[in-house]
């Protein structure tokens, strides 16, 4: 998963939208690899999954660039990303609180992970109210999207990006209701293979589109440099 460097919130455009910023869903302008995008993310400090993986295991979870941002240098981020986590994840957003989004392209978890079926369940809707937008989603949680979308219609316009937690065990074959999966390797791991090589986002957008590629493969980043060996 791509690491974002650094992070603004928006608060203002929800002052904009005659929204209680305070009460309203946090929506991010991100920079670096993700300039130009905008994000709704949430606390992966806070988030019990993200805790197990990023303390436990060999995965790509020990590595969290997010884990250590929020915990450091970017912890003063924490509690909007927080709001986010407990409005997402207590209830179901009536349509006036859904944010509408002007943007063709949108990400959903560049910090945080999908907390329970509620959470999926508002990112459905926030989709649904934003039909022009491409909804790009990333999570691990394979067990929460399968148990959603076997009640409710996937919306047409969100694309489910399932992120392999296993380093240099690329899968090909997105899992089911996922449109496809981000792979994270060793540098020498299937070179000729990776196709997330440190372009911008914006410039290559393989992720955010619907017909592209049903397998993303990214060399391990730290601090949003990729690791070689030595
Ligand atoms: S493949 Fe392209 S869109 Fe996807 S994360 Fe890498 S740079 Fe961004």
């Amino acid at each position: 998963m791509p690491p974002p460097m650094s992070w603004r919130g928006l608060d203002t455009e929800n002052r904009k939208q005659g929204r209680d910023p305070m009460t309203s869903i946090h929506i991010s302008k991100m920079t670096g690899k993700l300039d130009g995008l905008r994000a709704i993310s949430t606390n992966t400090v806070t988030n019990s999954f993200c805790q197990k993986m990023n303390a436990s295991g060999d995965t790509i979870c020990r590595q969290c660039y997010s884990h250590g941002m929020l915990k450091s240098y970017r912890k003063n981020m924490q509690p909007s990303l927080q709001r986010n986590s407990d409005l997402l994840s207590s209830r179901v957003l009536d349509q006036s609180e859904l944010p509408t989004i002007l943007d063709a392209f949108f990400r959903i978890n560049a910090h945080g992970e999908l907390i329970n079926a509620t959470h999926l369940e508002n990112i459905c809707r926030i989709a649904e109210h934003n039909p022009h937008c491409n909804v790009a989603v990333w999570t691990k949680r394979k067990d929460i999207v399968s148990r959603m979308f076997a009640k409710r219609a996937k919306p047409s316009n969100l694309i489910l990006i399932w992120s392999n937690p296993k380093i240099d065990a690329v899968v090909y074959n997105p899992p089911k209701y996922f449109d496809r999966v981000f792979n994270n390797v060793s540098y020498e791991h299937k070179p000729g293979e990776q196709n997330c090589t440190g372009q911008k986002c914006r410039d290559c957008l393989l992720c955010y589109k619907l017909d592209t590629t049903k397998v993303i493969i990214e060399a391990i980043k730290l601090n949003g440099r990729t690791i070689k060996a030595s």
